[in-house]
């Protein structure tokens, strides 16, 4: 019999203590989770409650006090921050509230970035930022500077180019916090496509939105999980195969 798959993601007993001028501020206090590949989960909870320090230490963007992380079986937070960055190029795709653009670097030139930083020559580079954009509706945005954009063409790009690297997971802080109800509902629409792609997601929201599409929401408070429903399991995707192929997004 063929071991099952590791989850994308496993967390045991995981903390974090930041340190506020000498005194302690627990923001995660001992967060056991896991996710399966394909699965979208969204973490909702209060300002405060921890839902940013537990993603960004998902993503290696913090460092955790205690505890393990796991990312497709293999053990994460033990890892230098120079080991974590190759990693996460290879494997995370982070998406923010504020877009996190380069601004002095072209739309082309933002999606093409991780893909040429792990290696990708150019030409597999360009073949992929041009697949992105054309899927995401942004060929016509390629050689603008992100601040010429508005607020949801530059959430694409965002999404665009956390997806360039085809990664195994994809993590986003209150993806659609900043944005309208007409750009939150074409960034909802591309992450439902990707998902319906295989693609794992893991998201902070505040939007109900948002977090009607996910198949699980976990609620955090004061650095805890009090909840962790499967939301619609009817519509729950079979396991398996991450392809990372956004090319068939529309339509
Ligand atoms: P949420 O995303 O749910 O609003 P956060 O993860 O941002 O929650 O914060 C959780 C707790 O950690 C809060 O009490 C917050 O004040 C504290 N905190 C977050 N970042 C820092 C930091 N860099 N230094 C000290 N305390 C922090």
């Amino acid at each position: 019999m063929t071991p099952p798959l590791a989850p994308v993601v496993r967390t045991v007993n995981l903390e974090k203590i930041y340190q506020n001028g000498g005194v302690p501020v627990p923001a995660v206090r001992g967060v056991d989770l896991q996710i399966e590949e394909g699965e979208f989960v969204a973490i909702m909870g209060p300002s405060g409650s921890g839902k940013s320090t537990l993603i960004h230490m998902l993503g290696g963007l913090d460092a955790r006090t205690n505890g393990e992380i796991w990312l497709d079986g293999r053990r994460v937070d033990t890892l230098s921050e120079s080991a974590w960055a190759v990693l996460r190029r290879k494997k995370v795709g982070f998406v923010f509230q504020f877009f996190n653009l380069v601004a002095n670097m072209t739309v082309a030139d933002n999606v093409e970035l991780p893909a040429l930083l792990t290696g990708a020559s150019a030409k597999e580079a360009r073949a992929r930022r041009e697949e992105l954009l054309d899927a995401l509706n942004l060929t016509d945005r390629a050689d603008a500077a992100p601040g010429h954009l508005s607020g949801g063409e530059q959430q694409r790009v965002a999404l665009a180019r956390a997806l360039a690297n085809q990664p195994r997971l994809l993590l986003a802080d209150e993806p659609t916090g900043n944005l309208d109800s007409r750009n939150t509902r074409d960034v909802l629409r591309l992450l439902g496509r990707v998902h319906a792609k295989g693609q794992t997601i893991a998201l902070v929201t505040h939007d109900a939105r948002v977090a009607g599409m996910a198949d699980r929401v976990i609620s955090l408070l004061d650095g805890q999980i009090v909840d962790d429903a499967d939301v619609a399991p009817a519509r729950r995707r079979p396991r398996g195969g991450t392809t990372g192929d956004v090319i068939e997004l529309r339509g």
